[in-house]
């Protein structure tokens, strides 16, 4: 399990109060209920962008999206707060009964993979 757990990216930022505000605007809860730290959810990488999972989307989003995802790409790089729906690809037929919660599209292996032994 620990071999997976070292897989996962590493990176994270800090969601600065604006940003949070508007988060909170946008589904309509009170900012604390809405974290600073966000970490990177998708298996290590080199290139491309990070993207944290941040919290549902609003329950009428228009969108059709499921999450708001924080996005950057280094460390005091510009955050960006985008919707996505989740990429929902089953295990099942690797025996993991679980769909893919990371964002649609993402890159790297599917986070039911990381449940999965290692040969
Ligand atoms: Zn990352
Ligand atoms: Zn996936």
């Amino acid at each position: 399990m620990l071999q997976n757990v070292i897989k996962v990216c590493e990176a994270s930022a800090m969601l600065l109060r604006p940003t949070r505000g508007l988060i909170a605007l946008q589904r309509r809860v009170p900012l604390e209920e809405v974290g600073e730290w966000v970490w990177c959810d998708l298996d290590r990488h080199i290139d491309g962008d990070h993207y944290g999972w941040v919290c549902d989307a609003a329950p009428d989003g228009a969108s059709g999206a499921d999450s708001l995802w924080l996005v950057w790409q280094s460390w005091r790089g510009p955050l960006r707060v985008e919707p996505h729906g989740f990429c929902r690809d089953s295990g099942k037929a690797l025996g993991v009964d679980e769909l893919c919660w990371l964002p649609a599209r993402h890159s790297g292996e599917h986070s039911w993979q990381r449940y999965l032994s290692a040969p």
